[in-house]
C-alpha cells in the first residue's frame, strides 16, 4: 500500500509494501527507463501533531544510456528514505519536512518513489568509468577497437 490514508496511522503505523510496475503513470516525464519493476517496502507511522514519518526502502533497476558511447546502462538502485510530512506551518521552512495541507487525507507515497529514482540515476551515466564511447568521426564503437579513422592531435 503506498498510498496511506492517514485515518489508518491513527492506530499505528502502517507498512508501505508495494511493487511498482515499469510502466507505472508516475514515472512519466522522467528520463529514464525502468528495467524491472520497483519494489518499496517499509512503514509510515505518526510522529508528533500532524506530522507523519516514512522510513522506506526502494529497490528498482533502472536503464539509462552511456553518455560516451550510447549504449543500455543498468543502474541499481537499492536505497533507504526518510522522509518527514507535515501540515505544520513551523516546519515549512525545514527542506526534509514535506508539506502535507491540512486537509489531507492520504499520503501518496509513490511521487516520492518517483524522486528517489530521479536521483539515484547520474547525471553523467557511463557504462564504465574509461568508457572509450563513439568514434566523432565516424561513429564507431571504440570500446571495441580503433575505427581506423586517424588518430586527433591532442597536442
Ligand atoms: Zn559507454
Ligand atoms: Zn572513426
Amino acid at each position: 500500500m503506498l498510498r496511506v490514508d492517514l485515518r489508518d496511522l491513527k492506530h499505528g503505523p502502517v507498512a508501505t509494501t508495494g511493487t511498482l510496475a515499469r510502466d507505472d503513470r508516475v514515472f512519466e516525464g522522467l528520463d529514464l527507463s525502468l528495467a524491472a519493476p520497483v519494489q518499496v517496502d517499509g512503514r509510515i507511522q505518526a510522529s508528533g501533531a500532524g506530522g507523519y514519518f516514512w522510513k522506506g526502502h526502494v529497490r528498482g533497476q533502472v536503464q539509462a544510456q552511456c553518455r560516451r558511447c550510447l549504449s543500455d546502462v543498468a543502474l541499481s538502485v537499492d536505497t533507504d528514505v526518510g522522509l518527514m510530512f507535515s501540515s505544520d506551518p513551523d516546519l515549512q521552512d525545514d527542506p526534509s519536512v514535506h508539506e502535507l495541507p491540512p486537509s489531507a487525507t492520504q499520503i501518496d507515497l509513490t511521487e516520492f518513489v518517483r524522486e528517489e529514482l530521479a536521483l539515484a540515476v547520474p547525471g553523467y551515466p557511463l557504462c564504465r568509468p574509461d568508457c572509450a564511447g563513439l568514434c566523432p568521426r565516424c561513429g564507431a564503437d571504440l570500446n571495441a577497437g580503433p575505427c581506423g579513422c586517424a588518430v586527433p592531435d591532442h597536442g
